[in-house]
């Protein structure tokens, strides 16, 4: 595995990939890596002949700064974890390369950028945005790798792609679950034991919501999933929505779509975790 920090160092890598036609597959990610992260790179080598991880905690989508300082960094473990996992290439950009100047770039996603996360967190998917469109820009790769846990992002990003007529391919992987069928995330690190206990209901409740839709209405169901959370003492609710999967717009009644999506965002102590299930 090759570790890279430079543009020139990159394009060395990807032209002997690109001289011999080989199919570059490219996973984005923040580090403090974890098992959703190595499904990403185990679909990716499946696919793809080169496999290029990148890991840059990005400034530009962290609307709270104190959020952005307490996010979980672990390279060394990361290394070893890629390492392990057979990729080829490791890019580690600082964030002078990434923004060479300050990035004033506004995209425009419409509603999708105004609804659930981006309405929770005013600026984020520019954020992603920025960064995505920069990696895309350097690595150039065919395939690119997203975790639905990301459902909200994979539209965003989706959508970026088209607005930069870029011809890469994105592919969604499932999301992956811990033992007690917690979303894997590098946020769970920040969990105390009570508060990751706490947090396994979250998986629980997306189970129910699940079983509920045959015989209730979306209102009846939300009204049960706010007084449920309402009852757990280090637990805050940010949004639960029950979406339609084309469009991401919450819906009134099951009639109006046909796949709904229930997406989750809760405060379990100061961490913020999201999660949704297709319904
Ligand atoms: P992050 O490092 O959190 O920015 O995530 C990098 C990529 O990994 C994104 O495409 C995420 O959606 C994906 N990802 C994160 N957690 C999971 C998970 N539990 N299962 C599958 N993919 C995930």
């Amino acid at each position: 595995m090759k570790q890279i920090s430079t543009e020139k160092d990159l394009s060395t890598a990807l032209a002997s990939s690109i001289k011999s036609k080989k199919t570059i597959g490219f996973v984005p990610t923040m580090g403090a890596l974890h098992r959703g992260h190595i499904s990403l790179i185990e679909t990716c080598k499946k696919q793809c002949d080169t496999t290029i991880v990148s890991i840059f905690v990005n400034p530009t989508q962290f609307n709270d700064k104190k959020d952005f300082e307490r996010y979980p960094r672990t390279i060394d473990n990361d290394l070893a974890l890629l390492k392990k996992a057979g990729v080829d290439f490791v890019f580690l950009p600082n964030e002078k390369l990434i923004y060479p100047k300050p990035d004033k770039r506004k995209f425009n996603f419409g509603k999708l950028d105004q609804l659930l996360e981006g309405k929770h967190r005013p600026g984020h998917f520019n954020g992603v945005a920025q960064v995505v469109s920069r990696l895309l820009e350097m690595i150039k790769p065919d395939k690119l790798f997203l975790g639905q846990k990301d459902f909200q992002q994979v539209m965003v990003i989706r959508e970026l792609i088209k607005q930069l007529k870029s011809p890469v391919k994105v592919v969604v992987c499932p999301t992956v679950r811990d033992d007690e069928n917690l979303a894997m995330s590098s946020r769970n690190a920040n969990l105390s034991d009570e508060e990751y206990d706490e947090a396994t209901f979250i998986p629980i409740w997306l189970e129910e919501v699940k079983k509920l839709a045959t015989r209730y209405k979306v209102s009846q169901i939300k009204a049960r999933i706010e007084t449920l959370i309402a009852q757990r003492e280090i637990m805050k609710l940010d949004y639960f929505e029950i979406c339609d999967t084309e469009t991401l717009e919450p819906i009134k009644e099951f009639s109006e779509t046909d796949q709904a999506v229930a997406l989750i965002a809760v405060f379990v102590g100061k961490t913020r975790l999201i999660d949704n299930v297709l319904m």
